[in-house]
């Protein structure tokens, strides 16, 4: 398979490796959007999150705490951004990753949420509310 991260994995193209067990692999992200920008992904190829089982996510998510605690020893950010993309165009790799980046002052890192509140009605929640549990039963 013509995958950039299992072959990261599997040690065929170089990538700076900072934590690997049996289940996941975590490198530096090449693009280093701030410092220390690091991606955790399974060591079994999985597309994105549409494509994964509980067990697989329990796999990735439960290391995320442990690079997280060593991103701010090493480099004490203000805070952290957990991101994971899916699906086009957002996710440019098709190997499941966790992005951990690490926040600075001044860092020019973008990642803010809007309040849309003021737009919705009680009736607007409900909608959303019912469409999503809806769905979580279907
Ligand atoms: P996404 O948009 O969430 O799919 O992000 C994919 C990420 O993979 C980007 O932030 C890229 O910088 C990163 N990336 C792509 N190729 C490599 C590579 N060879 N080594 C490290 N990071 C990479
Ligand atoms: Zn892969």
């Amino acid at each position: 398979m013509d995958c950039i991260f299992c072959k990261i994995i599997k040690g065929e193209i170089p990538a700076y490796k900072l934590y690997e067990d049996d289940k996941v692999f975590a490198f530096l992200d090449i693009t280093q959007g701030t410092k220390g920008h690091t991606l955790i992904v399974p060591k079994k190829h999985v597309k994105n999150v549409y494509d994964m089982s509980e067990e697989d996510a329990q796999a990735v998510f439960s290391r995320v705490p442990k690079l997280a605690k060593a991103l701010k020893k090493a480099f004490n950010p203000i805070g952290l951004n957990i991101i994971n993309n899916n699906d086009k165009p957002l996710q440019s790799v098709f190997h499941f990753h966790v992005h951990l980046i690490p926040r600075y002052e001044n860092d020019g890192m973008t990642l803010t949420t809007v309040n849309r509140q003021d737009d919705y009605e009680k009736s607007d929640y409900l909608n959303v509310q019912d469409a999503i549990v809806k769905a979580l039963n279907e």
